[in-house]
């Protein structure tokens, strides 16, 4: 029975690891969140399931998605499509981030999986594998093809109203490998991945290792017992005195909070907020049909969309482009607001914002997709053509800068700042002053 200890990710609370029932997950008994799931030494089932999703990402790659028909003129498109159409007119750094998001970090997310889990599989070593798994974690919050697939959804919708179109051996492809790739992620256990990375001979702290201290393991978090959590590879190890703490697993730097990171969190989510005026101001594109041009918002978007009576896809784009970056900005500014002054109050339900705002971020993506995907299949002149505009790059901005502030913040603050002011305040009226200059102030 493995009694290996695991801080907490999002509140640094210290667990000891048991075996728990297949199909169950372990969650931090202080801030809720998912800690592990059941251990699942099986490698077979994800290795095909990734290479199932590389055979579809090829054909996603190679045939057209979309072929557009009108006034007997017919184009069509590719995934890299929307990439050449956002540089042929000048927005390379929209053309960069529908490369990033929808060809390259999904083709490095499934190319890594086969590259480490091939091996593992065969009972052998390759080299890198352990850079190849931490570039990985990099990678993964950037690979948004399921995003990608839902403005395939609101582009086909906008066209089949005035042009014949019909969807291709990609679109399909692209359809099968969302829940492909899905699959592979619930199938495949990362902790038995780093396990088998690991070499054999690494030694992981448990509970036995706390004997020494005069602390209670239950009610303490990491940082208190001078043990660190890795941000990789999610190893508890002893914090070093003198100079930078190594994981001896990953090889990864492991720092006790995230660097300065309320403050980059704020200056992230400010530059959101300035750019979140331009992205509604402008158009996002310029549709011309039949001699006429007419500049589309975001907001002009959706009313098109009610007008015409899709309810269903107006609904997913009001959610996506206007609800989610609202709520988003607002809610990751009143939790780093409220950790900065070190609130009391629900912590528990602070933390769990935070963790869902870091989650839907990505699905603001849905109208930029849309554009790129419009704009290099509605390729007629003055019959019908689309032109994105700037609103589109400001848009995309946004969703860029609230994705890497939410990525900045260090969800541990919340706890460590509240508990800090918490000692603060009992300190002033005489008691625990030695404890509060015992804690120090964490960033
Ligand atoms: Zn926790
Ligand atoms: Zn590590």
């Amino acid at each position: 029975m493995s009694r290996r200890l695991i801080a907490c990710e999002h509140c640094d609370y210290l667990h000891v690891e048991e075996d728990i029932p297949a199909g169950s997950v372990a969650c931090c008994v202080r801030c809720g969140s998912p800690l592990y799931s059941a251990e699942q030494n099986r490698f077979d089932k994800p290795l095909a399931l990734a290479v199932t999703a590389l055979i579809l990402f090829a054909i996603a790659n190679t045939f057209p998605v979309l072929t557009f028909g009108m006034e007997g003129r017919v184009e069509t498109n590719t995934l890299a499509s929307g990439v050449v159409t956002f540089w042929q007119e000048g927005f390379p750094f929209l053309a960069f981030m529908v490369a990033v998001t929808s060809i390259i970090a999904p083709l490095l997310l499934i190319a890594a999986h086969i590259y480490v889990l091939l091996p593992i599989w065969r009972g052998t070593s390759w080299p890198g594998m352990k850079r190849v798994w931490r570039v990985l974690a990099v990678v993964r919050p950037w690979s948004m093809l399921d995003v990608f697939l839902i403005g395939l959804l609101v582009a086909l919708t906008k066209l089949t109203d005035f042009a014949q179109v019909i969807a291709g051996p990609a679109f399909f492809a692209i359809c099968c490998l969302i829940p492909t790739v899905l699959l592979m992620n619930v199938t495949l256990d990362t902790r038995a991945v780093w396990r088998r990375i690991a070499p054999s001979s690494l030694r992981y702290l448990d509970q036995d290792d706390l004997r020494e201290s005069t602390m209670p393991i239950s009610g303490a978090v990491a940082r208190k017992h001078g043990l660190l959590s890795c941000h990789t590879c999610a190893m508890v190890v002893i914090e070093q005195e003198n100079g930078p703490t190594k994981c001896p697993r990953c090889g990864d730097v492991v720092h006790q909070r995230k660097a300065r990171s309320l403050s980059r969190a704020w200056a992230l989510l400010l530059a959101a907020v300035i750019l979140y005026v331009p992205a509604n101001v402008f158009p996002i594109m310029q549709v011309t049909y039949l001699g006429r041009s007419e500049a589309d918002t975001i907001l002009s978007g959706v009313a098109a969309l009610t007008a015409a009576g899709e309810w269903p896809i107006a609904i997913v784009v009001f959610t996506a482009s206007i609800l989610v970056p609202i709520v988003k900005i607002v809610l990751l500014g009143w939790v780093y607001l409220a950790t900065y002054l070190g609130l009391a109050g629900p912590l528990r339900e602070r933390t769990l914002i935070y963790r869902v705002t870091e989650l839907v971020g990505r699905w603001s993506m849905v109208d930029v997709f849309m554009v790129s995907i419009l704009a290099a299949l509605v390729k007629l002149g003055n019959i019908a053509s689309v032109h994105p505009g700037f609103g589109a790059v400001a848009f995309c901005g946004v969703v860029i800068l609230t994705m890497l502030s939410a990525m900045a913040f260090d969800p541990r603050l919340i706890w460590d700042r509240a508990e800090l002011k918490a000692l603060k305040s009992r300190s002033d009226t005489g008691f625990e002053r030695n404890q509060v200059e015992k804690q120090g102030t964490p960033s």
